[in-house]
C-alpha cells in the first residue's frame, strides 16, 4: 500500500515545462507502465513458444516505452508523447503483419487515437489528420492479415496465458485512458466553477470591505418594499457617513484611509448581528437596512455604535487615529418608497453634518 502511494507519487512528479504539460506528463507515464507490463508479459508467451525473434521485438518495445516515460521526467514531454505515439503505431501493425489478427496487438491503434486526442499541445487538423492515418493502418491491417502468411499458434496453456494478459491489458489501458480523461473534465469543470464564483463575488461584494455593493443593497431594498407592501413587516434604512474623512487620508495617508474603512466595516458588522444588511454605499458612506424592526428601536443601537467608534483609537503605522461618525435614519414608508426614503436618511444625515457631525439623526 505505502509502495503503490510512493509510486503514484512519483508518476506525478511535474515537469519542470509548465503546469498545462503536467497532465500529459503523468498520462504518458502511467500508460507507458501499463504497455511496458504488456510487452514483457506477453512476449514471456511468445519466447516460451520458440517465437524467439517476435519475442525480442517485443521486449525492445518495452524498452522504447521504458524511454518514453523517462523522457517525461527530462522535461521533454512533447516529445515524449510523438514518441510513445510513433511506438504503439509501428509496433503493433509490424507485430499483427507478423503475427496476426488473433494476437490482438492492433487494438493498440485505437488505444492511439485516444491519446492522441488527449494532448491539448496537438492541434485538431494534426489530430484529424493522424487519426485519417492510423484508421488506414487499421483497415489495412484487418485485410492483410487475411492475405499474409500467419501462423503464430501459441501451446494451449500459453495461449490462454497471452490472452489473459492481452484482456486484463486492454481493460486497464481503457480504465487509465477514461480516467484521465474523467480527470481533465472534473479539472476544468471545477475551475469554471470557482471562475464563476469568484465572478459572483466580485460582482455582489466591494472588495475592500467586503460588505455587500449598492447593486444588491439596490436588491435587497426592493424585495423589503415588496415584503412589506404584501405584509407590512417594517424596515429602517441609515446612511452613515464618515466624519473630515479626508483628513484621515491627507494627515496618515490613502492607506490609512483604506484600513479605517476596513476596521469600520467590522465594527458596522459587528453592530449589525444578523439584524440586517450593511452595503458600501458610495467612498466613505455606508447604507444600514434593519429588517422587521423600527426606527425607535435602532436609533439607540446606532448610537451606541457611533459612541463605540468615537471611543475607538484605530491603530495604524503607530498611529492613534479617532473617527466619528455621522448617520441618518428613517423608517421605511410605502407612501414615498425606497428611493424617497433613503433621499430622506440622507437629508437626516446632512442635518447631522449641519449640526456638528458625530450623532444619530432620527
Ligand atoms: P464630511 O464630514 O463632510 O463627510 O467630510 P469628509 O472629508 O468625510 O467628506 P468629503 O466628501 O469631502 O471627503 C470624502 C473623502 O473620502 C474623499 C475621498 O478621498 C475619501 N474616500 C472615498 N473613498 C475612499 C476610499 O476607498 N479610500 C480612502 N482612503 N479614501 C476614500
Ligand atoms: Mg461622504
Ligand atoms: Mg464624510
Amino acid at each position: 500500500m505505502k509502495l503503490w502511494k510512493k509510486f503514484k507519487e512519483f508518476l506525478n512528479i511535474t515537469p519542470r515545462e509548465g503546469a498545462e504539460l503536467k497532465d500529459l506528463a503523468v498520462f504518458i507515464r502511467s500508460l507507458s507502465v501499463v504497455f511496458l507490463f504488456y510487452f514483457v508479459l506477453t512476449s514471456i508467451a511468445l519466447f516460451a513458444t520458440t517465437y524467439y525473434i517476435i519475442s525480442l521485438l517485443e521486449f525492445m518495445a518495452a524498452g522504447l516505452f521504458l524511454m518514453a516515460f523517462i523522457y517525461t521526467y527530462r522535461n521533454r514531454t512533447n516529445y515524449a508523447m510523438a514518441f510513445f505515439g510513433a511506438v504503439i503505431v509501428a509496433l503493433p501493425t509490424v507485430l499483427t503483419l507478423v503475427t496476426g489478427w488473433k494476437t490482438n496487438f492492433q487494438w493498440c491503434l485505437i488505444v492511439e487515437i485516444l491519446v492522441l486526442y488527449f494532448s491539448l499541445e496537438i492541434d485538431v487538423t494534426t489530430k484529424k489528420r493522424l487519426f485519417w492515418v492510423i484508421s488506414a493502418d487499421f483497415v489495412l491491417l484487418a485485410v492483410l492479415t487475411h492475405v499474409l502468411p500467419n501462423n503464430l499458434e501459441l501451446e494451449y496453456g500459453w495461449s490462454i496465458y497471452f490472452h489473459f494478459v492481452s484482456a486484463i491489458f486492454y481493460m486497464l489501458i481503457i480504465h487509465v485512458i477514461a480516467y484521465f480523461y474523467s480527470n481533465k473534465f472534473n479539472v476544468a469543470e471545477e475551475n469554471l466553477r470557482d471562475i464563476n464564483n469568484r465572478l459572483r463575488k466580485m460582482a455582489t461584494t466591494d472588495a475592500l470591505t467586503g460588505l455587500c455593493n449598492r447593486r444588491v443593497m439596490r436588491e435587497d431594498l426592493t424585495m423589503l418594499a415588496y415584503n412589506h407592501e404584501r405584509d407590512n413587516t417594517p424596515f429602517v434604512i441609515a446612511i452613515a457617513d464618515i466624519d473630515y474623512f479626508k483628513r484621515i487620508n491627507d494627515t496618515y495617508g490613502h492607506d490609512a484611509g483604506d484600513y479605517i474603512l476596513k476596521q469600520l466595516a467590522a465594527v458596522f458588522l459587528n453592530t449589525m448581528d444578523g439584524k440586517g444588511k450593511i452595503a458600501r454605499w458610495g467612498g466613505e458612506e455606508f447604507l444600514f437596512v434593519f429588517e422587521n424592526a423600527t426606527g425607535s428601536q435602532v436609533v439607540g443601537i446606532l448610537d451606541n455604535m457611533r459612541k463605540q467608534i468615537e471611543h475607538t483609537a484605530f491603530r495604524y503605522n503607530d498611529n492613534n487615529i479617532k473617527v466619528t461618525l455621522t448617520v441618518g435614519l428613517e423608517d421605511y414608508s410605502r407612501i414615498f418608497g425606497v428611493e424617497a426614503v433613503i433621499s430622506k436618511a440622507d437629508a437626516k444625515l446632512y442635518q447631522g453634518k449641519e449640526e456638528g457631525r458625530n450623532r444619530v439623526i432620527y
